[in-house]
């Protein structure tokens, strides 16, 4: 790819600018034809949005042909080179459009000067969202760069250009009154430990269930100009542009723009403008923007789609933000900035945005402490607590809470004596590991050698453990940089973000989980069908297997990136041993087709898989002699086996880890690994809990891997521990087959080897 066009990819900032100089959607979509001509050197470059419903293309902006057509040329799918791009969902590349047979000839709207073609189709996974064409003159033609280039930049704005379409048609209005909401009387709560950590603060309440209530601004008796209103509009639209700067320094692999849905609504005539449209008519600023919230909320609300669905609540905040602004109050009112967010049902993404504004801690009164969200809150260093508790959702925003977030408990306006209490142990609470113990690698108290791995999420991970010795990454949830995203990262994109972990990790090796999305991993960007059990549907390997471009472009991505890298492949979810096989397949097709293309690439990645799912229990002994490595996912292989929701709260309780099924498959596994001569390893959350390490080492794991917050924790565990013992332990755990009794071994066991002081650490 020329350089030229790579950077075209990455210059997101170009996009920001973008968003920041237009003055409204048309505007923007008009820099953005200006901008792709400049970089792929084209006369012409035009974009079509495709309406569902009547089964229509309409340009809406173009550099190049007559400005009168915008919104005058329509074409059906399937109609003219550009219907049949989006059509066929393929690039169309002609040297001299007309003599395509398809080709259709628009009057008066100068194309005919133009005879070099490309359209390349504007697509979201299986959903249609519109085409980017660019042209040139005679002689002129696109090369293969220039659609790789062009399909590149369609994926990347892909998202935004959905944003756009919606919000440029509206559709049905419908008027409807708020709710009044009525704060409980909670004292003392005992929910789990998502993510450690501690904090106090007021809360802010995001339950996508209600709407805020607004009616008090109804009742105003301030009045205000138009000139606050457009005030207040330009000091939102700074403060969003600055949370997505925040973001994007904090977390290089979330280049994309999280907030992208409120700027595009400050941008856009047809909200912001219809509300000052009827400040012009004499309406009070407030109301005018109240009624035109109100008739979008609703219109979001009662849409059929999903994904429309979920940005009522960004609706909702970016009201918030303008009123605010309007009417002078503390900016972050409206945010979540210092405060404790109560949430439900909360995106990946949302949380992300959520830590942009800095937010203190969260509470989910959904969701599991094995669930996603947790995960990343651990990777964003937000203590989280998990409480199935919903009426801490009508808590009203004076409220304070303090969260401890190291055992799961929740304490609603707290007496002074018990914040005093907490601010204290936080002083005390550096525990500092010594330095030996940390630049050493580990080993247990009489010699053997245990590889600590790290889970790594985001590259902001990364900081974490450069200051402690490591056997590198046992688990990079590669679909992190997926779930926090507005859309698919293109190849170039994965292989920028793989590119800098595998450097950052030098000679270490690093372990790549392909894509396992699906389940509570939902990409708030690609919807697939509504699924009644999503943990036991399209998720995970699945997905990619049935998507196989998607996958294809993140293998090549990573064997890129791997060159000269020790590199692992390992894949989720793996049910069967012909599974395993399609997927390495795979694999070899993209070491063929990089070496065919002349990309640089690692020709000889080791594959492997995680053990997550029962099935591949049962055949374990011939998956070893198929696969390179075996990686235990607990938190999967507990959920499957005991059919017990990772995510849900409700039936937590019966999520044992040390249920006798568990223990002897987890034995059943290391065996087959171990006499097959491959590494067996877990990364699920087991690996760090101070109760199953005894166990694991025991039984014959010598490598754990971990989230990168638990390795002075677990190198400590390993470093007081005789392998000689551990496997005594195990073995008696494994003799017993009841709970109860596992339950008791455990906790008289462990008391002794660590001592009380560390075990209730
Ligand atoms: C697991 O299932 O144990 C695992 C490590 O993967 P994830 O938690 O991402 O599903
Ligand atoms: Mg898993």
């Amino acid at each position: 790819m020329h350089t030229d066009h790579v950077k075209m990819l990455y210059d997101i900032s170009e996009l920001n600018n973008l968003f920041t100089e237009s003055i409204s959607i048309e505007s923007f979509l008009q820099k953005i034809v200006q901008m792709v001509a400049g970089h792929v050197n084209a006369d012409v470059c035009s974009i079509y949005l495709y309406n569902e419903s009547d089964k229509e293309l309409v340009l809406k902006a173009t550099v190049g042909l007559k400005s009168d057509s915008v919104n005058r040329v329509k074409l059906k799918l399937g109609e003219g080179l550009v219907g049949l791009s989006l059509l066929n969902r393929i690039p169309v590349c002609e040297k001299c459009a007309e003599e395509n047979p398809n080709f259709k000839f628009y009057p008066g709207i100068n194309e005919e000067f133009f005879k070099s073609f490309l359209a390349v189709p504007i697509v979201r996974g299986n959903i249609r969202i519109g085409v980017m064409v660019v042209q040139r003159s005679e002689g002129k033609e696109f090369a293969e760069q220039d659609i790789l280039a062009l399909r590149a930049t369609a994926s990347q704005l892909a998202s935004m250009i959905e944003n756009i379409k919606y919000i440029m048609s509206p559709g049905q209005k419908v008027y409807e009154s708020e709710e009044e909401t009525n704060p409980e009387d909670l004292k003392f709560i005992k929910g789990r430990a998502g993510s450690a950590g501690y904090a106090y603060s007021n809360v802010v309440i995001s339950n996508k269930d209600e709407s805020s209530d607004f009616t008090q601004y109804l009742n105003t008796e301030e009045h205000y100009t138009i000139k606050q209103f457009d005030a207040a509009l330009k000091t939102t639209e700074i403060q969003m542009e600055n949370l997505q700067e925040k973001v994007e320094e904090k977390l290089e692999d979330a280049a994309s723009l999280i907030f992208s849905a409120h700027l595009l609504m400050l941008k856009d005539t047809s909200f912001t403008g219809s509300m000052r449209k009827l400040i012009e008519k004499g309406e009070e600023p407030l109301k005018a923007i109240l009624r035109i919230y109100y008739d979008y909320r609703d219109i979001f609300r009662n849409s059929p789609s999903l994904l429309i669905r979920e940005k009522v609540q960004d609706v909702e905040d970016i009201t918030k933000r303008i009123i605010n602004n309007l009417m002078q109050k503390d900016a972050d009112v409206a945010g979540y900035s210092g405060r404790i967010a109560v949430v439900r049902d909360i995106l990946p993404s949302e949380l992300l945005a959520m830590s942009a504004e800095n937010i203190k801690g969260a509470i989910l009164v959904s969701g599991g402490v094995t669930s996603h969200v947790s995960i990343l809150a651990r990777s964003l260093g937000i203590p989280l607590v998990i409480a199935d508790k919903p009426e801490l959702l009508k808590l009203s925003s004076d409220t304070k809470v303090l969260i401890d977030a190291d055992l799961g408990n929740i304490y609603v306006n707290p007496a002074e004596d018990i914040v005093e209490s907490f601010e204290r142990k936080k002083k005390d609470k550096g525990k500092i590991y010594s330095h030996e113990l940390l630049s050493s690698p580990s080993r247990t108290s009489d010699g053997k050698r245990i590889y600590v791995m790290a889970n790594l999420n985001l590259l902001s991970d990364l900081k974490n453990i450069r200051q402690i010795n490591n056997d590198g990454i046992g688990l990079y949830r590669t679909e992190f940089p997926f779930i926090i995203r507005n859309n698919f990262p293109s190849e170039e994109e994965q292989f920028f973000i793989y590119g800098k972990l595998v450097s950052d990790m030098g000679d270490k090796p690093v372990t790549f989980r392909t894509l396992d999305i699906g389940g509570d991993k939902i990409l708030s960007y690609y919807r697939i069908d509504k699924e009644e059990n999503p943990f036991l549907g399209m998720r995970s390997i699945r997905f990619s297997l049935s998507h196989r471009e998607i996958f294809k472009q993140q293998i090549r991505a990573i064997l890129r990136a791997g060159y000269e890298y020790r590199i692992k492949l390992m894949f989720p979810m793996i049910s069967s041993i012909d599974e395993f096989l399609l997927a390495k397949e795979l694999v070899h097709e993209c070491i063929a087709e990089l070496g065919k293309e002349g990309f640089e690439h690692n020709s000889s990645p080791e594959t492997g898989i995680m053990v997550e799912i029962p099935s591949i229990v049962n055949i374990i002994e011939a998956m070893a002699e198929e696969a390179d490595f075996f990686s235990i996912g607990t938190n999967d292989l507990i959920q499957y086996t005991l059919a017990v929701d990772r995510t849900n709260e409700k039936v937590a309780d019966l999520y044992i880890p040390h249920h006798p099924a568990i223990l002897k498959s987890l034995k059943r596994i290391t065996d087959a690994g171990i006499k097959s001569g491959i590494d067996v390893s877990i990364c699920g959350d087991m690996a760090s809990d101070v109760r199953y390490i005894p166990f694991l080492i025991g039984i014959g794991i010598s490598v754990l891997s971990v989230d990168s917050g638990y390795l002075p924790k677990v190198k400590s565990v390993i470093s007081k521990l005789s392998f000689k013992e551990a496997e005594t332990f195990a073995n008696e755990l494994l003799s017993k087959n009841r709970i109860s009794e596992i339950d008791e071994v455990i906790k008289s066991h462990n008391t002794r080897l660590y001592g009380s002081e560390l075990f209730a650490e």
